[in-house]
């Protein structure tokens, strides 16, 4: 998607170095904190709450961030302390340091009530080798035995560590519609859905910013994904109504400060981007079921790199995510034929509105965020 996303315009053309911040509104400041994994970094964000400061996503576990984060507060916090974590969503690299971070500065927790509470249950998918729920998901997906024993194995970001900070006892509720004054200036909680179940983002009005999270990236895409935990939920459908929703209340010319890539300008271009995307990927697999398929023969028509372990498992969530919206919208059927999800296009318009060969190329891969 970079072609389209060189539409964009990009402020700052890089980051502030680890344990620097740098000011990009009135009051709100950059960060960024390493990842180990293939996107390297995160954006955090800090905005001045006067007498301290609130603190947006805490990037993930482990000691190295945990040192930025002392690094930050004794050299770049100006003696004042954090008196707010908020996190956008539960991912492990938006929650990894929450427990940190409240524990040492005793500071309160704002989550969305779903985020809270998948945060607290999350990598409990895989514990215990997995589950028949688990294995029914998979095998109706029609993937291997294999993969199954390999993923029960495996470890993600996901996976509790011993060392772990558990996610903080206890929380405040924000709810879409909810406002929150943080120094000089009143931010508004707008949540979205589809990549998590209840993602916060704040807007401030007067400022003109958005704190988007995972919600809105400026290059990636990111996960939307049907998971064993809720092997019929529907995210694509969730997430092209959030797209749709943020397009009709955000103006064009706010500040986007999304949590992976840089900083941007031109939110409506890039919403109307990643729900183009995501249409387009769509009638590729409609172009695909006019026989009936298996959610994991479908893989390649979306991705181009061959797949393995967890990215296999995301390409995977994300294919049947798309397959689900399309049955919502009785385009695809499906029949389970032996124990296998068998996908069929039923469109009569198809022939009208399939392009073969002028579809966007395949992602490469799926993003882990
Ligand atoms: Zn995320």
């Amino acid at each position: 998607m970079n072609d389209v996303a060189s539409r964009l315009e990009y402020p700052w053309q890089a980051p502030p170095e680890f344990g620097d911040v740098m000011e990009v509104a009135s009051g709100v400041y950059w960060l960024q904190m390493p990842l180990p994994m293939s996107l390297k970094y995160i954006n955090l964000y800090l905005l001045d709450d006067n007498d301290g400061w609130t603190v947006v996503d805490t990037g993930i576990r482990g000691e190295d961030t945990r040192e930025l984060w002392d690094r930050i507060g004794n050299a770049r916090l100006g003696g004042k302390p954090i008196t707010r974590v908020i996190c956008t969503h539960m991912h492990p690299d938006h929650t990894g340091q929450a427990g940190y971070l409240c524990e040492r500065w005793q500071a309160p927790l704002f989550m969305s009530y779903s985020e809270y509470y998948q945060a607290r249950s999350m990598g409990n998918m895989f514990r215990d080798g997995g589950n028949w729920q688990m294995t029914e998901y998979f095998e109706r997906a029609g993937i291997e035995a294999e993969f199954l024993a390999q993923m029960r194995e495996s470890r993600s970001s996901f996976t509790p560590e011993p060392e772990d900070r558990p996610i903080p006892p206890s929380f405040v509720r924000l709810t879409d519609g909810d406002t929150l004054d943080i120094g000089d200036n009143t931010w508004l909680v707008m949540t979205g859905s589809g990549h998590s179940p209840e993602h916060v983002c704040l807007y401030c009005k007067s400022l003109r910013v958005l704190i988007s999270g995972d919600q809105i990236l400026p290059v990636i895409t990111s996960n939307v994904s049907v998971q064993p935990t809720e092997p019929f939920g529907n995210p694509m459908v969730g997430w092209l109504a959030s797209h749709e929703r943020f397009k009709s209340l955000l103006p064009n010319d706010i500040l986007v400060l999304p949590a992976h890539n840089l900083p941007f300008y031109g939110v409506q271009e890039r919403l109307t981007q990643l729900i183009d995307h995501h249409e387009d990927r769509m009638l590729i697999l409609e172009e695909n079921c006019v026989t009936p398929q298996k959610a994991i023969d479908l893989l390649p028509h979306l991705f181009a790199r061959k797949l393995e372990g967890h990215s296999r498992f995301m390409a995977l969530g994300e294919c049947i995510a798309h397959l689900h919206c399309l049955m919502t919208r009785q385009r695809i059927e499906r029949t389970l034929v032996n124990d296998v999800f068998l996908y069929r296009s039923i469109d009569p318009t198809l022939p009208d509105r399939a392009r073969p060969g002028q579809h966007e190329a395949p992602d490469d891969a799926p993003e882990m965020v």
